[in-house]
């Protein structure tokens, strides 16, 4: 034993403080804390390509971070960036959370509903979100669901598509965002729902209670209906975070309800001061119950947020601005033809205003610069190697 020595660094038992015997061999005090020293590093390594592989690699993104993401792809909307931001944190935040063992309080899961007109960017949001998280991200439309039972596709495909966007890795799915479109469109109609059953309207707000607050559901794994000698993948949502998003056209009209009856007396005033938009900045749960969502789903959608309508100003932005804008991506297009496109500013002030006519929000402006160009597109070959000035639009 007074000639043993350690079998990794080659000390003696004299040199070191301790020499800790095996089967046949030693190790002393400094190399069992190197040995650790390596074991800590090579675990964390390991726990972060995990964490990266399940969608976990967020916890290092703060909420102004998120925004500043977002900023890049979505023109204005400051406080649903900013909400969208802080509940999309708290989600994956909760994520981490739910790791800790022995844990005295349970983080509730912050699904978000996103209220704005049609092309203003709901999507795009969420789209952005899922983008900068590297988790699946699927778009469901909530008019083509319907009650089990009736003919349209079930709720469960909603994971389906998640499944699908994920490769059918059940781990990452599970980590994943739906953006549920349209949900204005499954508002229970008329003040009566019990008289005759409403197929597409508060069944299937029913039938999503159960996928929101987060369960084991059995889905197809091609979607569709779901029929009993069908095999099903088990999906858990309790991580999924859902973003619901739509228009609720007339909504307006319940808010001022809503804030003319907590004023009695000024009513009219009230109407005079308040316009549309702040209107919708005021929007909370008791409206959405009054336009026809049930309770029991807005008590799933804790954080409620609005979009503003675009203004010509931010529409200009959006042509020119974000980092794939439109005028960006076809000057790309005439580029590789070698092609130097330029749209000067009463052209693109143009376009904004046919585009504002169209009513589609921002998502007119492709439509109407694809108009535009297209000429010019038609007879690239004809120009190349020249510069293209659109100064005005006829
Ligand atoms: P919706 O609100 O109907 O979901 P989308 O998010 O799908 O609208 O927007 C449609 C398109 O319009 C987007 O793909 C994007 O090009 C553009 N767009 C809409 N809103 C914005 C915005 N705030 N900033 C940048 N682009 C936008």
């Amino acid at each position: 034993m007074e000639n043993s020595q350690c079998s990794f660094c080659g000390k003696s038992k004299k040199q070191v403080k301790l020499l800790i015997s095996g089967v046949d061999s030693y190790i002393c005090d400094e190399c069992v804390e190197q040995a650790n020293h390596i074991i800590e590093q090579e675990l964390s390594f390991y726990n972060e390509e995990e964490n990266k592989k399940s969608g976990l690699n967020f916890s290092k993104k703060y909420p102004s971070e998120i925004k500043e993401f977002l900023d890049q792809y979505v023109i204005g909307q400051d406080e649903a960036k900013k909400q969208l931001s802080v509940a999309v944190y708290n989600h994956y935040k909760r994520l981490e959370h739910a790791t800790i063992e022995d844990k005295e309080v349970e983080i509730e899961k912050s699904n978000i509903l996103i209220v704005g007109e049609t092309g203003t960017g709901k999507t795009l949001l969420a789209k952005t979100v899922a983008k900068l998280l590297e988790v699946p991200f699927s778009i469901v439309d909530a008019t083509i669901l319907t009650e089990a039972g009736y003919v349209g596709e079930d709720v469960e495909s909603i994971l389906t598509r998640l499944l699908q966007a994920s490769d059918y890795d059940v781990k990452k799915a599970e980590r994943g965002i739906i953006f549920i479109d349209e949900i204005d469109k499954i508002a229970r109609k008329g003040d009566n729902p019990s008289i005759t059953r409403d197929v597409s309207g508060e069944g299937v707000q029913q039938a999503l209670l159960k996928l929101l607050e987060g369960s084991i559901v059995n889905v197809p794994p091609q979607g569709g209906r779901k029929h009993p000698d069908q095999k099903y993948i088990q999906v858990d949502t309790k991580n999924i975070l859902f973003i619901a998003g739509g228009a609720f056209s007339g909504i307006e009209k319940k808010i001022a309800e809503r804030l003319n009856a907590n004023v009695i007396g000024f009513a009219k005033e009230v109407e005079k001061k308040i316009d549309e938009e702040d209107l919708l900045s005021n929007i909370n749960a008791v409206d959405l119950r009054n336009f026809g969502l049930i309770p029991e789903l807005l008590g799933r959608f804790p954080v409620i947020t609005h979009l503003n309508k675009l203004d010509k100003e931010a529409m200009i932005r959006i042509l020119t601005e974000p980092k794939n804008a439109i005028i960006k991506q076809y000057t790309e297009l005439f580029r590789l033809d070698e092609v130097d496109l330029s749209v000067e500013e009463k052209a693109l002030h143009q376009i904004v205003e046919r585009t504002i006519e169209l009513g589609l929000g921002a998502r007119g402006l492709r439509t109407i610069t694809e108009n535009v160009l297209s000429d010019y597109m038609y007879n690239i070959d004809k120009n190349r190697g020249n510069k293209l000035i659109v100064s005005s639009i006829e």
